[in-house]
């Protein structure tokens, strides 16, 4: 017997023959004597719906009342897959976050949890009630509703994994697994059989949103086995072939069974929600770009990739960064209000860009990866804006049209397409 945490995300959970679908997986599950709980996703799309009412009914929304709305949609999944679980003879009920509770520190839209109340949570799963969890929601000292920030119930379930010591945390999702790069986009993707908790950390960070970056900092943190899965294969069926997130140690022994040797890149990813700024002639002075960045900094607005050009006569510079997309129009309000004290000529944006990441731990000890990067992308005509690395990682800012293009041609570049069937 094991306990297991099983999280279905929002197309698992779209609609009641969807719901019946996961139910009968879980009652799968509980019929072997596993005890279980469930976290839930809201329908696919809902809580994209519900963010648009808040924007609909106050540009500035109170995020208050914000987590309030779109913390709904898991709430319904919940009480319906208690409500089926039960219909199908299996006990069940639903556990809101603020009746565990799940704990989050202060920070609406986009709180961490603190902590998880156990007791009751553990007397029901030892008693052979299934768990049912909604995702994404938390309560906060002050005893309001707050949220985890898109994508997660990802978070929420492998919190949960930790909190009762679960044996497993099952992400079951609308792909059989993490792939080499989005399996959407290019088709001869890969499924990975294994991939490490740094390099799903790495490449959630970068845009491979399979699973919620915070999820993966937090299984690594806690050491929580997370395994992802398709909720689209037959529910009855066991041992299903997914991703599991391992250890360095595990993956290298691993290899060394199979002889087989580590690929340089492990996976690339792309993401769509940067935003380039430039700011122009900018005093090259001590001090001058901390002016820029300090009032983004105190905003809590998150700066990524950053580029000075060098000024020719070393009077003048020009400082281009990415910004979240979201957090444009605040940042170019920012800098404009301390135009006179930052001293640039003026500011321009572009919404339109991606930035394309290439993951591998092998480039620790490999020359030559970013190289490989840039000539793929020149050789196809495609202009690189912006770039920064990591230990594990190289990125590139680009036209967000060509985003498809690059991401393929790289995944051949680098070896990762599968054979053609
Ligand atoms: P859920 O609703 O189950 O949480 P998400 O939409 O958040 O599902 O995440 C699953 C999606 O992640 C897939 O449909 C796929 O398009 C996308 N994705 C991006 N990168 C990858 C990757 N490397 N491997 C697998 N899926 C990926
Ligand atoms: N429903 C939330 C979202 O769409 C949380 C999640 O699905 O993980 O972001
Ligand atoms: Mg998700």
């Amino acid at each position: 017997m094991a306990r297991i945490v099983m999280k279905f995300g929002g197309t698992s959970m779209a609609g009641m023959e969807r719901i019946r679908n996961v139910a009968a997986r879980v009652k799968h599950v509980v019929e072997q004597g596993h005890e279980v709980a469930v976290v839930v996703s809201a329908m696919a799309g809902e809580t994209d719906r519900l963010v648009g009412f808040c924007k609909e009914a106050s540009p500035l929304y109170d995020p208050a009342e914000y987590d309030v709305v779109v913390a709904s949609g898991e709430q319904v999944t919940s009480g319906l897959l208690a409500m089926t679980l039960k219909a199908m003879g299996v006990e069940a009920r639903s556990w809101l976050g603020w009746q565990l509770p799940i704990r989050t520190e202060e920070a609406h839209a986009k709180a961490r949890i603190t902590d998880i109340g156990t007791l009751d949570l553990m007397a029901a799963m030892r008693s052979g009630q299934v768990a049912v969890i909604p995702g994404f929601q938390g309560v906060m000292a002050d005893g309001r509703i707050s949220t985890l920030g898109r994508g997660g119930s990802d978070t929420s379930a492998v919190a949960v994994a930790a909190a009762v010591k679960a044996d497993r945390c099952d992400i079951y999702t609308d792909v059989d697994g993490v792939y080499t790069t989005d399996p959407r986009i290019v088709a001869r993707a890969r499924k990975l059989n294994l991939v490490t908790y740094e390099e799903m950390l790495e490449l959630a960070s970068v845009g491979a949103k399979v699973l919620q970056t915070r999820s993966v900092g937090l299984a690594m943190k806690e050491g929580v086995v997370v395994q992802v899965l398709s909720s689209f294969d037959d529910p009855t069926q066991d041992d299903l072939p997914g991703t599991l997130i391992v250890s360095e140690e595990e993956l290298e022994a691993k290899l060394k069974e199979d002889q087989m040797e580590r690929q340089l890149i492990t996976g690339i990813a792309h993401d769509k929600n940067e935003a380039k700024i430039i700011v122009t002639r900018v005093p090259d002075k001590p001090g001058a770009v901390a002016s820029i960045f300090s009032p983004l900094a105190e905003a809590s607005i998150n700066v990524d990739m950053i580029i000075q050009n060098d000024s020719k006569e070393k009077e003048e510079t020009d400082v281009t960064f990415t910004v979240p997309r979201a957090d444009l129009a605040r940042s170019v309000d920012l800098l404009e209000s301390r135009k006179d004290q930052i001293g640039f000529r003026r500011i321009i944006t572009d919404a339109e860009v991606a930035k394309i990441s290439v993951v591998g731990v092998g480039m620790r000890s490999h020359a030559g990866v970013a190289a490989t990067m840039f000539k793929t992308l020149g050789d196809r005509g495609i202009n690189i804006e912006a770039i920064s690395t990591s230990e594990i990682k190289v990125s590139v800012l680009i036209d967000e049209d060509e985003t498809e293009l690059a991401v393929r041609v790289l995944h051949t570049a680098y070896g990762l397409d599968a054979p053609v069937a």
